[in-house]
C-alpha cells in the first residue's frame, strides 16, 4: 500500500467505503492521519470500526479537515455533501488526488493517467501488460477497479523509474486537482454520463481537466476520431509546445492481424494510443510489438466465450452505450445481434453504420421494444426479452462461420447487478446450451 508522510497528523472525512474508499482510509491511517469515515452500510462501516471514528460527513462540522474524500460513487451534482465542504471550506477530493499529492515521497516515477469514453481499461491494461514485458516496473490502478493507493509502491530497477498506469473516469477527474501525469491520453468522447453533467459539453469539459492539470512541459496524447477529441488536442495545443500535443492515427499501425484480443477498429485505436504512451516512456518496436500479440485482453470486452459448431460466441456485456458496441459490429461479418437492457439514451446512431453485419438482432431488457423498432426496417428482429431465450434463438439461426455476440449498446442494472453479471450470465446460457446440444449432436449422428 502506498503511504506517505503527506498526510502526517492530518484530518480528512471519507466518505463512502466500497474498494477505493476503504483503500484510502487504510492509507490515510498507516500515514498518520486522522479519519473520519462513513458508509450507509452497516457491513462496511464495520471494516474500520475502532480504527477511524465512524460519523457521517453530513452531520458533522466539516471544520479544520483538510479534505472530504468521496467515493466517485457519489453524484456531486446532486449530492449535498459539496455543499457542506464548501460551506466549510474544505475541499472535496478523491483517492486519485491523494494519490497526486503523495507522489513527492515516492521513489522516481512517472505517471500515466487514460481517460476517454470508451477502451480506457483495454488501454490501460495494455500500456501495463507492454511495459510489464519490457521490465520496466508498472503498477495499474483506478477505474479499473484497483485502487492505486493500495499498490505496492514501485520501486525502481535499472531503468531508474517505475509507471504507474492510471485509468481514469470523468467522476475521478472531478475529484483530483493537482495530477500532474507524465503522459495523459484521451482517447474519445461521445455522450454518456449526462445525468451527471451539463449536457455533452460539461462532459467534454471534465475530461480535458486532465490535460490542464499537467505542467507545460508533459505529454498529452489524443484519438483522431471524433471532432470533440480533436478539439480538446487544439486547445491543448494553443497552451503547450508543439511537440508534446500527440494526436494519434490508428490506420499507421500495421500488423492488427496477429494481435488475438485487440480486434475491430476500436481496439486498433486502443493499441495505437497504447504504443504513443509506451514510446513516449522510451520503449522501442520491438518491445511492444511483441505484447501486441501476448496481451489477452480483458473479460466482458468483446471476449470470445465458446466455439460451437463453427459458430463463435463473444462477450462483449461491457459495451453500455452505442458507441462501443458500433466497433464491435464492425469486426465481424455475420453477427447475431443481442442488444437492450436500461438505454443510455434514445437512438442507435452510431451502430446504424455497420447494420450489414448484423443477421438478425435480439432485443432484451427495458429498451427492447424501442430498440427493436429502430432496427425492424433494417435487419430480422426477434423481441427476445431475456438473455437465455435470445442466446437460445441466435443460437438456433446462427450458421457456420457466424458470431453470437451480446454487445447490449444498454447499462444492465434493469436486469443485473452490474455489467459483469449480465457477462457472466451470457458464458453460463452459452455453456448449458452447448451442453444441452451435445447429447441430441450426439444421438443424431448415431
Ligand atoms: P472503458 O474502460 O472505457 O469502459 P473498455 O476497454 O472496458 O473501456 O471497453 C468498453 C467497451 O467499449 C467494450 O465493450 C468495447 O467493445 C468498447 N470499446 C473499447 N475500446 C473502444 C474504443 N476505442 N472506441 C469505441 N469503443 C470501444
Amino acid at each position: 500500500m502506498i503511504v506517505s508522510g503527506a498526510f502526517a497528523g492530518k484530518r480528512y472525512a471519507v466518505l463512502g467505503l466500497a474498494r477505493s474508499g476503504l483503500s484510502t482510509v487504510e492509507t490515510l491511517l498507516a500515514s498518520g492521519a486522522q479519519v473520519t469515515a462513513w458508509d450507509n452500510r452497516d457491513e462496511a462501516r464495520a471494516q474500520v470500526e475502532g480504527r477511524a471514528e465512524l460519523a457521517d460527513p453530513l452531520g458533522i462540522d466539516l471544520e479544520g479537515f483538510d479534505g472530504v474524500v468521496v467515493s466517485p460513487g457519489v453524484p456531486l451534482n446532486r449530492h449535498p455533501i459539496a455543499d457542506a465542504a464548501r460551506a466549510a471550506g474544505v475541499p472535496v477530493i478523491g483517492d486519485i488526488e491523494l494519490f497526486a499529492q503523495a507522489r513527492a515521497s515516492l521513489p522516481p516515477h512517472k505517471v500515466v493517467a487514460i481517460t476517454g469514453t470508451n477502451g480506457k481499461s483495454t488501454t490501460t491494461a495494455l500500456v501495463h501488460h507492454i511495459c510489464e514485458g519490457a521490465g520496466l516496473p508498472s503498477r495499474m490502478g483506478g477505474n479499473i477497479g484497483l485502487p492505486i493507493l493500495g499498490q505496492e509502491p514501485l520501486t525502481p530497477n535499472g531503468k531508474g523509474f517505475g509507471v504507474y498506469v492510471l485509468e481514469l473516469s470523468s467522476y475521478q477527474i472531478d475529484l483530483t486537482h493537482s495530477l500532474a501525469a507524465d503522459v495523459a491520453a484521451l482517447i474519445n468522447l461521445s455522450p454518456d454520463h449526462l445525468d451527471r453533467y451539463d449536457g455533452f459539453e460539461g462532459y467534454v469539459a471534465s475530461k480535458a481537466r486532465l490535460f490542464a492539470m499537467q505542467d507545460p512541459g508533459q505529454h498529452a496524447v489524443l484519438g483522431c476520431g471524433d471532432a470533440r477529441t480533436l478539439a480538446v488536442a487544439r486547445k491543448c495545443a494553443a497552451a503547450r509546445d508543439k511537440g508534446l500535443i500527440h494526436v494519434v492515427d490508428p490506420s499507421r499501425l500495421e500488423g492488427q492481424a496477429s494481435w488475438p484480443a485487440l480486434q475491430g477498429p476500436h481496439n486498433l485505436q486502443n493499441a495505437a494510443i497504447a504504443v504513443e504512451i509506451v514510446g513516449l516512456l522510451g520503449l522501442t518496436e520491438h518491445q511492444w510489438r511483441p505484447a501486441l500479440a501476448s496481451f489477452a485482453g480483458l473479460a466482458h470486452r468483446m471476449e470470445r466465450v465458446a466455439e460451437h459448431r463453427g459458430v463463435l460466441f463473444v462477450n462483449d456485456s461491457k459495451a453500455t452505450n452505442p458507441a462501443s458496441t458500433a466497433p464491435a459490429l464492425a469486426a465481424f461479418p455475420r453477427i447475431h445481434w443481442i442488444l437492450g437492457g436500461l438505454p443510455k439514451g434514445d437512438d442507435l446512431d452510431e451502430c446504424l453504420p455497420h447494420l450489414g453485419n448484423v443477421a438478425a438482432a435480439y432485443t432484451i431488457g427495458e429498451a427492447g421494444p424501442r430498440f427493436a423498432r429502430l432496427l425492424e426496417p433494417f435487419v430480422p428482429v426477434k423481441r427476445s426479452e431475456m438473455l437465455c431465450e435470445a442466446v437460445r434463438q441466435a443460437m438456433a439461426a446462427a450458421r457456420p462461420g457466424d458470431v453470437v455476440m451480446l454487445s447490449p449498446a444498454c447499462a444492465s442494472f434493469d436486469q443485473f447487478r452490474d455489467f459483469e453479471a449480465r457477462g457472466d450470465a451470457f458464458r453460463d446460457i452459452v455453456s448449458a446450451l452447448i451442453a444441452e446440444a451435445a447429447p441430441a449432436a450426439a444421438g443424431a449422428a448415431r
